[in-house]
């Protein structure tokens, strides 16, 4: 084993400190990781203080990894020392069900092994995730990273950026496509970008009405302040689709009603429990639909595109002993992106 400098939550809601776990040696098809940065996700959030339920701790977050191969096992041929790589939200699969094969591992009917807060398929070992100094992942669900980019912007793809990728892609959303983003944080500045270089006229929703010029930077056509009534009232039965990313409960029926006749909104946020009222849905024909981050393909297939095209988040890169004061900003909207962990900082 691999003792490995990390930052845990001891307990839910406590705050993180200094933790060692141990890495498995890489076997035969695995391949051992330097991290050198990690995302802050506001899954990590949720999970360290347990709102999804069934967290167990010591818990170390991150699942938006990014860093350098530093040894493979005798059968790794698609991975080299040096490579510079990803790892997103789940490290392992059943590898067999109909989503597996369809490369959907995100939805794997066996249940997917998350990046962290989880079990490896051995059913023993507990996963730990990127606020770590390496880690050791089977060779299948390493993803090639864009080296055009510095690697604390590409870390974020590997969750925000695939998560609002794949319902983009998945439900059509091309040229000329009438797009509203509700919640600019994480994912929903990666989905403003992403849309946009799809050629989407994007619109972002906020209740935050300081992030409008930040919007418009970011290439957003439009910003719509949800506490002005009046200026949500005019953008009614306006969008073809709708991807709301907001981290707490709020009520979906008003923002339905921003779609046209036959429009999707497309849930990612994960706030728990709401009060769901299907009038909206019924008076337009409209649908209401989730989607959970990408498979292993397509998050490839993002992240080339992302490199093509010189994407990557804005973020503000910190020492992992600023976790704590990251969260606690996060939680109040004040962060531009995205906090990524600069891990080379762990190793003090
Ligand atoms: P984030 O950076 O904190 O952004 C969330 C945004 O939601 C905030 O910037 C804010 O935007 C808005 N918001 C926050 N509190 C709100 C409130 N009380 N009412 C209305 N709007 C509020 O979080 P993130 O990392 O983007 O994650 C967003 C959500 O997606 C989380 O619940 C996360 O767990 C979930 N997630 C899901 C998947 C998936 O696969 N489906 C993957 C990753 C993350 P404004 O300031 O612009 O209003
Ligand atoms: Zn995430
Ligand atoms: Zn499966």
């Amino acid at each position: 084993m691999i003792p490995t400098p990390a930052y845990a939550a001891p307990a839910a809601g406590e705050p993180l400190g200094p933790f060692t776990i141990e890495r498995r040696e890489p076997g035969a098809h695995d391949v051992l990781i330097d991290i050198s940065h990690c995302g802050v996700c506001h899954s990590d959030l949720h999970q360290v203080r347990d709102e999804w339920g069934g967290a167990t701790f010591p818990m170390v977050p991150g699942h938006e990894i990014v860093g350098r191969v530093a040894a493979i096992g005798s059968a790794v041929t698609n991975w080299k020392v040096g490579d510079v790589v990803g790892v997103g939200v789940f490290v392992d699969s059943c590898r067999e069900c109909a989503a597996c094969r369809d490369g959907l591992e995100q939805y794997c009917e066996r249940g997917l092994t998350p990046t962290y807060n989880g079990v490896e398929r051995d059913g023993k070992s507990r996963t730990f995730g990127g606020y770590s100094t390496r880690i050791t992942v089977d060779e299948d669900y390493v993803l090639r990273v864009p080296t055009n980019l510095p690697p604390d912007r590409v870390a974020p793809l590997l969750c925000a950026g695939i998560t609002t990728w794949s319902p983009l892609v998945h439900f059509g959303v091309q040229a000329k496509t009438r797009v509203a983003i509700l919640g600019l944080g994480g994912l929903g500045h990666m989905g403003v970008k992403l849309a946009k270089a799809r050629g989407a006229e994007v619109t972002v929703l906020s209740r935050t009405a300081e992030k409008r010029s930040a919007a418009k930077a970011l290439g957003a056509d439009d910003f719509v302040d949800l506490s002005d009534s009046a200026a949500v009232a005019r953008v009614a039965a306006r969008f073809d689709f709708l991807l709301d990313t907001v981290s707490a409960p709020h009520e979906y029926g008003p923002m339905l009603e921003l779609l046209r006749r036959d429009a999707t909104m497309v849930v990612v946020g994960l706030p728990g429990p709401s009060r769901f009222d299907p009038s909206a849905l019924i008076e337009k024909r409209r649908r209401l639909a989730g989607s959970s981050i990408g498979g292993i393909r397509e998050t490839q297939e993002m992240l080339d595109f992302c490199g093509a095209h010189g994407i990557g988040a804005d973020v503000e890169t910190i020492a992992a002993r600023e976790v704590n004061t990251a969260f606690t900003r996060m939680l109040k909207s004040d962060v531009r992106y995205r906090f990524v962990i600069d891990c080379a900082t762990l190793e003090r």
